[in-house]
């Protein structure tokens, strides 16, 4: 069936197979997959049923040659009567003046349109020759790529459906058939070309949308399994004792929440399979800590760790926090795209000996240059900044190490085990005891004075605050003009009062460093920002997030910019400066007020937005699927998962009621038996 080419088919001669070649079909299989992309509804009913402006079906015959009358430069009118059940309909089709020659006198004629129940009139959309098929109702209208047109389309997967019938087998196995009542592989195909009602349709849809995502499923429970079983051999001596006396030097007890991640990540390092894992918590949840404490275990087992983040900023704050959490005798290096030079060359030397222990470092750190000596683990920070290109770059250098993403964007259920779905899933759903939420106020733009004053007030009581510029699309210079204006109004306003600081991406590493450090101490209490504070900054005595033209930023964004406060003890403030026109921003600042639980807000997210604005669609690393919709068909997805686990657990291919599928997927995915047993 699979290997069936379109020339076989009865009226497919070389010439439309190579049409057919050029918009990527090339098998019988391919044509049936090639799902319409909506339906025309031709019901026939009497006249005194229809209804005024809808869309109506009308058969009747035509009575005389249709008039034609030319107007403008190019524009036409053509009416034509038709008599039905008795009464005469007058048909007006515009522009298409070429059609006279099919209403032939005394023909029946079916034609459809929007009916005006006063005149007896119907502006015709299509018109057909005959009567309509009662029995087929809908019609299927297939996306006229290439040279091919609809009618064509009919025919040939019409022809299929009758002559391949006993070729189109089924693969799914009978026990998800019976228990999700989805009709069989042949109805189903038959339905979706051809329904014969919308109710069928419907089944026909949930057969194959379940289907596109159980096989997408099966694929990824296959991959990770493979990936596992594939790279034996890794499993680290750590010294467990000496990852208890560092927790017990922490400034703080674990949460809950914290011990079980750290527990998943040390078996997985323990095993001798590969870590293959996703640490999901919300901003301020302690994703580092984690990161930090097992890290440490591979550095007592004696290999070496490399820490990935996103920004310069992040792995200068990251290494600081390292080096204050880990014992003194750890050797830590930050590798960064501004580290140039004999200070380079040190540290590429320390990585490659092995003297190094822990290199943290953007993206310089998967450079052609930089060899380490037994790297065992990779933490990745902020995982979605990362494309899927820089991940398969380490897999390209040969980089079998455990592996650990975090990611502070909560991420959707629906898109975590799609883009992910090859994964094992941590996730610290608890925040550290003490945390009060922050409180969000949406204000607008007028209220600004109000809101410095409030700022000040909160200074007044020793805190700190942060005022994030609008986003200017695709423009980093508009975004440094409007901190700059802010940043010298500011100054202006409270001279005297307070000290602001300025923070954008043009500025030079040693600059940035030095303006976090300022405000890290003190000594600048406002901090004007474009959005490179975004991700992982961390000043725990800063309570005033305050953003301007908030309804720019997706919630997601919004939600990390209020993470960087209610950080400490003290009670934070989200401030939301914002005029939207449009609903969906007004929705957006309404929803920040209402919830500051992240994975709600990703949620709601996806529903606003859709699933490519939340990740970047470049980055998004998400699947295309031709039926399935990764907001409204949740329910099929967790199902589908849920089945995909259970079938590679049970290594299905050993069953004779699953041979089928085993075999499709076989075909599909190049995966021989030995591999899987
Ligand atoms: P994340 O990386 O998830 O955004 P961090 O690891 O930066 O969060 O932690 C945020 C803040 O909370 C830091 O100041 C950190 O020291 C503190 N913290 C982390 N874990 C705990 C805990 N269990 N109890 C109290 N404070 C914690
Ligand atoms: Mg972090």
């Amino acid at each position: 069936m699979n290997q069936l080419s379109v020339q076989q088919i009865k009226g497919v001669g070389p010439k439309l197979a190579e049409t057919l070649e050029q918009i990527n079909i090339h098998t019988v299989e391919d044509l049936l997959y090639y799902f319409p992309n909506r339906y025309d509804h031709y019901e026939q009913k009497p006249l005194h049923e229809l209804i005024h402006n809808e869309k109506v079906t009308i058969v009747g015959e035509v009575l005389q040659e249709p008039m034609v009358t030319f107007y403008g430069r190019k524009k036409s009118r053509l009416t034509v009567n038709i008599r039905v059940d008795g009464a005469v309909v007058k048909g007006v089709m515009f522009n298409r003046a070429f059609a006279k020659k099919h209403f032939v006198p005394g023909e029946t004629i079916s034609v459809n349109g929007k009916w005006d129940q006063h005149r007896l009139q119907i502006t015709i959309d299509q018109y057909k020759k005959g009567s309509m098929d009662a029995s087929n109702p809908i019609s299927p209208i297939y996306s006229s790529k290439g040279d091919i047109k609809n009618a064509q389309f009919q025919k040939i997967i019409k022809q299929i459906i009758q002559d391949y019938q006993e070729e189109i087998s089924e693969f799914m196995p009978t026990p998800f058939l019976t228990k999700y009542k989805l009709p069989d592989r042949f109805t189903g195909f038959s339905e979706m070309h051809f329904p014969s009602s919308f109710q069928q349709l419907k089944h026909a849809k949930r057969r194959f949308i379940y289907e596109e995502l159980l096989l997408f499923q099966i694929k990824m429970q296959l991959y990770r399994k493979r990936n596992r079983e594939a790279t034996q051999g890794n499993a680290q001596v750590i010294n467990m004792e000496q990852v208890k006396h560092l927790i017990q030097q922490f400034p703080f007890a674990l949460t809950e929440a914290q011990k079980k991640s750290l527990a998943d990540i040390f078996r997985d390092l323990h095993s001798p399979y590969r870590m293959n894992r996703l640490l999901q918590g919300d901003v301020g949840s302690g994703k580092t800590a984690v990161a930090v404490i097992s890290l440490y275990g591979t550095v007592t087992a004696g290999k070496q760790v490399a820490f990935m983040v996103p920004t310069e900023i992040l792995a200068e704050q990251h290494e600081v926090s390292l080096k204050e959490l880990l014992p003194n005798e750890v050797k830590i290096h930050r590798l960064t795209g501004s580290i140039k030079g004999k200070k380079r060359q040190q540290i590429l030397s320390d990585i490659e000996d092995g003297s190094c222990q822990v290199v943290i470092g953007t993206h310089a750190l998967i450079q052609d240059d930089v060899h380490f000596d037994d790297l065992a683990y990779v933490i990745i920070d902020e995982q979605h900044r990362f494309g899927v290109h820089q991940r398969n770059t380490l897999r390209e250098k040969g980089i079998l190490a455990d592996m650990l993403y975090m990611t502070a964007t909560p991420i959707p259920r629906t898109l975590s085990i799609t883009a992910f779905g090859d994964m094992d899933v941590s996730k610290i759903d608890e925040m550290p005891k003490g945390r009060k939420p922050v409180e969000t106020y949406w204000v607008k733009q007028n209220m600004f004075e109000r809101t410095v004053n409030f700022i000040y007030k909160e200074i007044k009581k020793g805190s700190q605050a942060y005022i994030i510029c609008p986003l200017i699309e695709e423009s980093d210079k508009l975004d440094i003009q409007n901190a700059l204006d802010l940043f010298v109004q500011l100054q202006e306003v409270l001279q005297g009062k307070a000290t602001v600081g300025l923070m954008h991406g043009r500025l030079s590493t040693e600059e940035k460093e030095q303006v976090m450090l300022d405000f890290a101490s003190n000594n600048v209490q406002i901090l004007v920002s474009t959005t490179v504070v975004e991700v992982g900054v961390n000043v725990p005595n800063a309570t005033v997030m305050m953003i301007q033209d908030a309804d720019r930023f997706g919630l997601s964004q919004l939600h990390q910019l209020r993470g960087r406060v209610g950080r400490g003890e003290k009670q934070s403030y989200c401030i939301l400066v914002a005029d939207p026109k449009g609903e969906t921003g007004k929705e957006r600042m309404r929803i920040m007020t209402e919830t500051t639980d992240g994975f709600e807000l990703a949620e709601r997210d996806l529903e606003l937005r859709g699933p490519g604005d939340l990740f970047g669609v470049k980055q998004s690393g998400l699947p295309e699927f031709k039926l399935a919709d990764l907001v409204h068909d949740y329910r099929a997805l967790e199902t589908a998962r849920t089945d995909a686990i259970e079938l590679v657990e049970h290594q299905f291919w050993k069953d004779a009621d699953y041979q089928s599928l085993f075999d499709y997927l076989q075909k599909e995915l190049d995966l021989d038996k030995q591999t899987l047993a």
